[in-house]
């Protein structure tokens, strides 16, 4: 079995305990509940090459902010990346964020992910996307669970393929 480390990270209301929440518990809570420090729980993920055992932690603070502490991401295997569909605020770093992730932790897979899929269209999505910089890898909802099995699942898949390697 691989054990992995995992970080959620981004600015603040994005989903990113819910996103822990959804993962770990398969639950969503409307209320918002200010994450103080750090949380982490693990949950194991099976692929067809093997288990991935995914550390997952749920970290308060943003990017850009510095209030994270670096040591935090320097240990990480994995790193999603969140941003709100429903708020242009939450990507316009999204840049200079990603630029600062890879300098920090060069050999973690990052992901990034839109979130809030269940409150935009298609045609909001297709908007956002062509206006990112970066590309994101995936839109999910913590809220329906739409495509958070499956982000985790990818996640797992390529972690697995650059440990093993
Ligand atoms: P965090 O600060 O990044 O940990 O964000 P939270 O997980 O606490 O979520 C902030 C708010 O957004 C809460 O009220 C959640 O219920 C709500 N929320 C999170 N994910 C979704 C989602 O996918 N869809 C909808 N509709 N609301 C969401
Ligand atoms: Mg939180």
């Amino acid at each position: 079995m691989l054990k992995t480390k995992v970080l959620l990270t981004g600015n603040f209301g994005v989903g990113k305990t819910s996103l822990f929440q959804r993962f770990i518990l398969s639950k969503f809570d409307e209320r918002y509940l200010t994450t103080i420090g750090v949380k982490v729980d693990k949950k194991q993920v099976q692929l067809p090459e093997g288990i991935v055992e995914i550390f997952l932690w749920d970290v308060a603070g943003e990017v850009s902010q510095d209030k994270v502490p670096i040591s935090y991401f320097l240990s990480a295997h994995g790193i999603i990346y969140v941003f709100d569909l429903t708020r242009p605020l939450t990507y316009q770093n999204i840049e200079s964020d990603i630029t600062y992730l890879k300098k920090l932790a060069p050999k973690a897979t990052i992901k990034i992910v839109g979130n809030k899929k269940d409150l935009v269209t298609e045609e909001q999505i297709a908007q956002i996307t062509a206006s990112l910089n970066v590309p994101h890898d995936m839109v999910t909802s913590a809220k329906t669970g739409e495509n958070v099995e499956d982000l985790f699942t990818k996640l797992a898949s390529e972690m697995f393929k650059k440990l093993k390697r």
